[in-house]
């Protein structure tokens, strides 16, 4: 006898259909599975055959042989287990074939027969969904998750056994649906607001500038100047977090296993803050079964890099491909994968090792060594920091001084230009000035005369090159959008060109 049985495979974060195809026949008894299988799938035919037997039913001495389709899909993982436990059963006659047709089922099994937790149940059940199909059975642990996607009908089991059951008596099954009252979790519930952070109006505004068009960002200055406060509190005057934003961030979290069961959406954006000690790979993700890095799990958030210049020098500059396509790619022998890298990058550092350049009252560092400090950090990648600003220490007044606005008075101001740069750039596929491309820039950052007069000026002046003068129009153009302006001014451009200074006073010039 022959059965099929649906469930889905994960390849980056995304999930795909897989049939699961059992033929029992007569002929020399054994267990044969074929499909472009990784190792722990071609492992799943000894805890399936194992399973099936210790949940009290009884194969007859046949030939059993499964195909898992597509054949141009490796598969992996161990999530196939459950599926093909039960297309065995049904293709031996013990279950009813009829219940299989619209549903999916994942989950790994326990030699008893225990019904084990999967990772990446969000993609799991999004894919089912995208492939037409109405009901997911999934190992109970992951019920919660599973309820995440809409209209989904969903049923948890614990055991083998139990889903037999209910396959052969569907009226018993048990299903939960989500519910309306799912977002009912604040969305902007940071433990931390902007309004803690006394004086450094520069830092603030330069800060609110960077999120607005999603630029990067890097905080120069002493230690205690609020480097570290002002990166940490950019999740909170970003624009709050959409259901569906939520739901792509969750997937690469759910993969990872780092989603709770009892809360499986993120109730916040993302704020990684990596050690400088951490490997390439580990920031960008890889592994021999390919796992997201830091900077996807910083995807709809913020990467920030403290201590930019302590950063190994090869994991800073395998942040630049996904900086500029705002995803990464992983290759492997068996294809490719591909994670969301869709980040805004902060980083901060010292002006010198011992933190306190150019107050020559503290520093005693040598011109040189200064020199050396900032020069680890490679102009490719200074040149992707589109704007920079330095922190000083707080004056008196300042550590005396009640805090500045809260993160709901900025963020409001930075939703409405966000959506001002959607609309502009509608149909392009880009959603944020930092993306622009020079079509764009060519479009919508056009000069007036005065404007034009004051950019050459600038330019005789501090010698910027090409990319940098590019730079200064895309963020000219979002200081604009936060004022609501149609077009660049002169202050515009001037305020821009002031996110550049940092550059010239520590590295010396422009970068080409
Ligand atoms: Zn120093």
């Amino acid at each position: 006898m022959f059965s099929k049985v649906h469930t889905v495979g994960i390849r980056g974060v995304e999930g795909y259909p897989i049939l699961v195809e059992a033929d029992v026949s007569d002929g020399l008894p054994g267990f044969t599975m074929v499909g472009y299988l990784a190792s722990e799938v071609r492992e799943a035919q000894d805890r399936v055959r194992t399973a099936i037997r210790n949940s009290g039913f009884k194969l007859a001495a046949k030939k059993v042989t499964i195909n898992l389709s597509p054949a141009d899909i490796r598969k992996e993982g161990t999530a196939f287990d459950l599926p093909i436990a039960v297309a065995v059963l049904a293709a031996s006659g013990i279950i009813d074939p009829s219940a299989l047709r619209s549903c999916i089922i994942s989950g790994e099994l326990g030699l008893d027969g225990e019904v084990k937790p999967v990772r990446g149940t969000l993609s799991i059940t999004e894919a089912a969904k995208k492939d037409g199909k109405t009901r997911c059975f999934l190992p109970e642990e992951n019920v919660e998750e599973g309820l995440i996607t809409e209209g989904m009908a969903i049923t948890g089991v614990n055991r083998l056994r139990q889903l037999v059951d209910y396959l052969n008596c569907p009226s018993s099954i048990r299903t939960a649906v989500r519910g309306n009252d799912f977002m009912t979790e604040e969305q902007n519930s940071y433990d931390m607001d902007f309004s803690e952070i006394n004086g450094q109006l520069l830092l603030r505004r330069a800060t609110e500038v960077a999120v607005a068009g999603m630029h990067n960002i890097l905080y120069i200055g002493p230690a205690g100047a609020g480097k570290t406060m002002a990166a940490q509190r950019i999740p909170t005057i970003m624009p709050t977090l959409s259901l569906e934003e939520n739901i792509e961030i969750s997937k690469i979290y759910s993969i990872c296993g780092l989603l709770p069961a009892d809360r499986p959406l993120l109730s916040r954006r993302p704020f990684r803050s990596p050690h400088h000690t951490i490997t390439p790979q580990a920031l960008t993700g890889g592994g021999r079964i390919p796992r997201p890095g830091e900077i996807s799990l910083a995807s709809g958030g913020v990467l920030f890099l403290d201590e930019l210049p302590e950063f190994q020098k090869r994991s800073i500059e395998v942040l630049r491909q996904p900086m500029e396509e705002r995803k990464i790619t992983i290759s492997r022998i068996h294809g490719s994968y591909d994670y969301p890298a869709n980040v805004m990058i902060s980083a901060a550092m010292n002006p010198c090792s011992c933190g306190y350049y150019p107050d020559r009252s503290k520093c005693r560092c040598t011109q040189q060594q200064v020199k050396n400090y900032i020069n680890r950090i490679s102009k490719p990648l200074l040149d992707r920091m589109d704007i920079s600003v330095e922190a000083s220490p707080l004056t008196y007044e300042e550590m005396q001084g009640t805090g500045g606005e809260s993160s709901s008075v900025i963020r409001q101001r930075v939703e409405k230009a966000r959506i001002i740069q959607r609309d502009r750039l509608e149909g392009s596929g880009i959603y944020f000035n930092s993306s622009m491309k020079q079509t764009h820039i060519a479009d919508f950052c056009k000069l007036g005369t005065a404007e034009k007069v004051f950019l050459k000026q600038v330019f005789s002046q501090m010698d910027i090159s090409a990319r940098g003068y590019n730079k200064i129009l895309k963020v000219a153009r979002t200081i604009a959008d936060l004022e609501g302006s149609l077009t660049i001014e002169k202050e515009h451009l001037a305020e821009a060109v002031g996110y550049r200074n940092m550059e010239t006073k520590y590295w010396g010039g422009s970068n080409g």
